[in-house]
């Protein structure tokens, strides 16, 4: 026995899972070599943008109070606009996470009047208050902003006709959210994103897209705002921060939108130039330096996830063989015990908090109990190996990330060992 396959028994991975895990392996081989191509142009466009825009040690000093010429602070939000060819970026731990990074966005650029149209159906969760979908304290209903949607065709693409017709003169802003979430419709490639905002814009060239980038970053070598997006949105909790950083998220776009959104951020007079950075700048560049990576990990797992649960009889989405176009890998399980399962070898895998066994429970904004595993160094931070289920039809679990592709790897086999000690799969 190998020393290798050795270590994987002693974290509680049998040889015959072990033997499965393999198997599908080899079999990955040339797409995990497209993976690191596409992570290796990533990992130079970063440095090309940190060369660019003279990051030096002098950018990981402390900076406190009101933040005036915030080194690190400014440098940074230059090396983001340079990554995501933009004019220009806001990037802050002031901003809390992703909802807060979409809701900046559209309150910042709206004003009462305007109408949001999202073309391509239901924004996420968290955005329903953000809008007022759901009536919400703050939301941009209660500032008059009014709220439009055109739900996606059946086979999961965009409905032009209804998009033209709900094109109307208060239109101001477009969202589009690339990443399905938590919902069953396909990933929107860039390219595809590229198209919609090209026909939006030939109606009315003047209307704002902005592109929910949540799990999406570094999965392609483009990003929406190299398809003409006019912002694009996420969170540093997940791909952008490589794992390191503690909080935050951006915003980069046109240079006058994100005026206005330092403006939202702090005050009317005060906008980017205040807000210190507090000394969480060294991690902002360095899982920035190595998010390309990170993610590059976090889609093998996904991929490995996909063809060991394929070969098994469950239905996955995306399947084995489809392209990504964000981190999110879905498997169906259609019992309860599967989803618990999997999460528990999530967990046993974890490098933190292994010890613990993950239980369904009532979440607020749910409507079933939800199952969630997270082992990780970053409290709910979803680009380190993390899974969760809501405890209902169709027994889906929602998994994503993994700092290293090996613990990827290991969180994957653990899962199937936990399943297989249930005798709900078996092995032959
Ligand atoms: C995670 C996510 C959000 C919200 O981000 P939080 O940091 O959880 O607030 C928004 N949109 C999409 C597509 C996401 O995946």
């Amino acid at each position: 026995m190998s020393i290798i396959d050795n270590m994987y028994q002693k974290l509680g991975v049998s040889k015959q899972v072990l033997n499965f895990g393999l198997e599908v392996e080899s079999g990955l081989k040339e797409r995990f070599d497209r993976i690191d191509e596409i992570a290796e142009y990533n990992q130079l466009k970063v440095i090309k943008a940190m060369q660019d825009s003279k990051v030096r040690a002098g950018c990981f000093n402390y900076a406190s109070g009101y933040g005036y010429d915030d080194l690190g602070r400014d440098t940074l939000e230059e090396v983001y606009a340079a990554v995501f060819h933009t004019e220009s970026a806001l990037v802050r731990p002031q901003i809390t996470c992703g909802t807060h990074a979409l809701s900046l966005a559209l309150s910042a650029n709206l004003r009462p009047g305007d109408e949001l149209l999202s073309p391509a159906g239901k924004p996420y969760d968290t955005l329903e208050e953000v809008i007022g979908i759901r009536p919400s304290t703050g939301s941009l209903a209660e500032y008059g902003v009014t709220y439009s949607q055109v739900n996606l065709l059946e086979d999961g693409t965009f409905d032009y006709d209804n998009i033209r017709k709900a094109i109307n003169d208060r239109t101001k802003l477009v969202t589009i959210q690339r990443s399905k979430g938590y919902q069953t419709r396909p990933s929107f490639s860039v390219a595809q994103i590229g198209e919609l905002i090209d026909f939006v814009k030939s109606i009315k060239p003047d209307v704002i897209c902005m592109v929910d980038n949540c799990y999406g970053e570094f999965v392609e070598t483009i990003e929406p705002s190299d398809v003409g997006a006019d912002m694009v949105v996420g969170s540093l909790i997940k791909n952008p921060g490589g794992g390191l950083a503690p909080i935050g998220g951006y915003i980069a776009g046109r240079a006058d939108l994100i005026e206005a959104c330092g403006y939202r951020l702090t005050s009317p007079g005060l906008g980017r130039e205040v807000g210190a950075s507090l000394g969480v700048m060294k991690d902002f560049y360095q899982g920035l330096f190595l998010a390309p990576t990170v993610v590059a990990g976090a889609l093998k797992g996904a991929i490995f996830a996909a063809n060991i649960y394929e070969k098994l009889g469950y239905y996955v989405i995306p399947n084995g063989t489809e392209d990504r176009h964000d981190i999110i890998q879905a498997v169906e399980f259609g019992i309860p015990e599967g989803v618990i399962e999997f999460c528990k070898g999530i967990q046993a895998a974890a490098p933190v908090d292994s010890y613990v066994t993950p239980e369904p429970w009532p979440m607020p904004g749910y409507d079933s109990n939800v199952i969630m595993a997270a082992g990780a160094f970053v409290q709910g931070s979803s680009i380190e190996l993390s899974a969760d289920g809501p405890i209902k039809p169709p027994y889906a679990v929602y998994f994503q990330g993994g700092l290293t592709w090996s613990h990827a790897k290991l969180g994957i086999l653990m899962s199937l060992e936990c399943l297989v000690r249930a005798g709900i799969v078996t092995l032959d």
